[in-house]
């Protein structure tokens, strides 16, 4: 695809029906959504990690601020991080005015992605339902829906009545063992297609000049009098005045390489998908007493998550123990799923902060940025979390939006104090 603008931006293929007829009929190849590169020396700026968050912060340095001379690299391929494990949960029904201000404007820019990068991302605004079993349960819910009405974002309690009203498969039987007493709903949530959203911004990106390289390690990160000079990688040093951080599960092994210390801990978190059914639920429902959550994919499988592991480690195995546990506690809220059968289970790795809230920003070493405690929750976060950081880097400055979430707020004492919307409803 030709060069337009000596930049090495190119213009990608239109996607619509009517080149999808063409092709159908033609038979042509479609072109590949993304060019390969050889690394260059130097790059004005090198994200590390190319899940989501890499590949939307370089979009957003190209499209908002046109800073195109950027890098992302990859140990593995594009995705294969969280991006492309998650449970692909949305949802902006957080507990903190500062985190639903936040979660509140990814989830207005995912409904316009689609629109926006040409590229079907599948949101499905679906309601996010989380159920409570006890009255302190029910008191943190409606604690959110105040928080949230008053930030505008549309979450109210439901009682037992509307909760089977939505979602008639559900035991709401006093006799249940642990009863549904209410619950937060949140017409705004959904699903999406983690993938597509992945493909979409590394599309968008390269299109826009940035190289994305994959199998591409960075195995070590240059700092000369407190600034950052350059990465070295498996495939060679690159020169670079900016490196962001954006390795999640990985984050704190990449951040020691600038020698930068994070209070963050990796926990594997596992999930689980069924053969597919004709579509019965359509809503995601949350249980965070008995630590799982359930949807129903466009496709008709269930897909089930739950909280972390109980241990910090990098293994991405999935176990017995927590198959077992999640279908039990599947069964105390929707006894006729006993028949299903389970096709997969699978684990990715969680960078877990104290206070279950993102650290983005600048570091204590110049040019040297973080985006990453995103624990169970950050594939939301994407697309604000990249508009940010590009800024963040385009001018100098912290974006109001994630002023809260700066690294130094550990050693001031300013948590924000997000675990209550966060532990299990990811
Ligand atoms: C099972 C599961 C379910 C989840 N469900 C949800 C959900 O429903 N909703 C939600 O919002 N979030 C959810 N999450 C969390 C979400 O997936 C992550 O927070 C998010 O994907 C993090 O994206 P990222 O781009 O920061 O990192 P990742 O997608 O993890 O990408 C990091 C990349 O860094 C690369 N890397 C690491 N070290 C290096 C290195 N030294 N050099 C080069 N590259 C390196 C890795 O190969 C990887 O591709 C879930 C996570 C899991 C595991």
């Amino acid at each position: 695809m030709a060069d337009l603008t000596g930049r090495g931006q190119r213009r990608a293929a239109r996607y619509s029906a009517v080149a999808l007829l063409r092709h159908g009929i033609g038979g042509g190849a479609w072109p590949r959504a993304w060019r390969t590169h050889e690394p260059k020396r130097s790059y004005q700026v090198v994200i590390v990690g190319g899940g989501v968050h890499g590949l939307a912060t370089a979009y957003y340095l190209a499209r908002n601020h046109g800073i195109t001379d950027v890098a992302v690299l990859d140990k593995g391929y594009l995705g294969g991080g969280g991006s492309g494990r998650n449970t692909a949960i949305i949802r902006s029904n957080y507990l903190t005015p500062e985190g639903v201000r936040f979660y509140d404007r990814s989830l207005g820019m995912y409904e316009r992605l689609a629109a926006e990068l040409n590229y079907n991302v599948m949101f499905s605004r679906r309601g996010h339902l989380t159920l409570a079993h006890s009255d302190a349960s029910l008191r943190t819910m409606r604690w959110r829906a105040e928080v949230n009405k008053l930030s505008g974002v549309d979450s109210d309690i439901a009682d037992p009545d509307e909760v089977k009203r939505l979602v008639p498969f559900l035991d709401t039987s006093a006799g249940a063992r642990y009863p549904i007493l209410g619950a937060l709903y949140h017409p705004p949530g959904g699903i999406i297609r983690h993938d597509a959203v992945v493909w979409g911004y590394a599309r968008a990106a390269d299109s826009l000049g940035v190289h994305l390289h994959q199998d591409t390690e960075v195995t070590g990160i240059d700092v000369v009098g407190g600034r950052v000079s350059g990465v070295r990688t498996n495939r060679g040093p690159i020169a670079t005045g900016t490196v962001i951080n954006c390795t999640a599960g990985w984050s704190t092994l990449v951040s020691a390489l600038a020698g930068v210390r994070m209070p963050v801990q990796t926990f594997p978190l596992q999930a689980a998908v069924t053969e597919p059914v004709k579509p019965f639920l359509h809503t995601v429902v949350v249980s965070g007493t008995l630590h799982v959550y359930v949807s129903q994919t466009d496709r008709g499988e269930l897909v089930f998550g739950a909280s972390v592991d109980p241990f910090a480690s990098y293994s991405t195995r999935g176990s017995l123990e927590f198959i077992e546990g999640l279908a039990g506690h599947v069964l105390e809220l929707m006894p006729s799923l006993a028949q299903l059968r389970l096709l997969r289970q699978w684990a990715g790795l969680c960078d877990m902060t104290p206070d279950f809230a993102p650290i983005m920003g600048s570091t204590g070493v110049d040019g040297f940025l973080v985006d990453v405690g995103w624990g169970t929750y950050g594939f939301k976060a994407g697309p604000v979390a990249g508009e940010a950081m590009a800024e963040c880097v385009a001018t100098g400055r912290t974006p109001e939006i994630i002023a809260a979430f700066g690294l130094d707020r550990f050693e001031e004492g300013r948590l924000v104090a997000e675990k209550g919307a966060a532990a299990v409803g990811h």
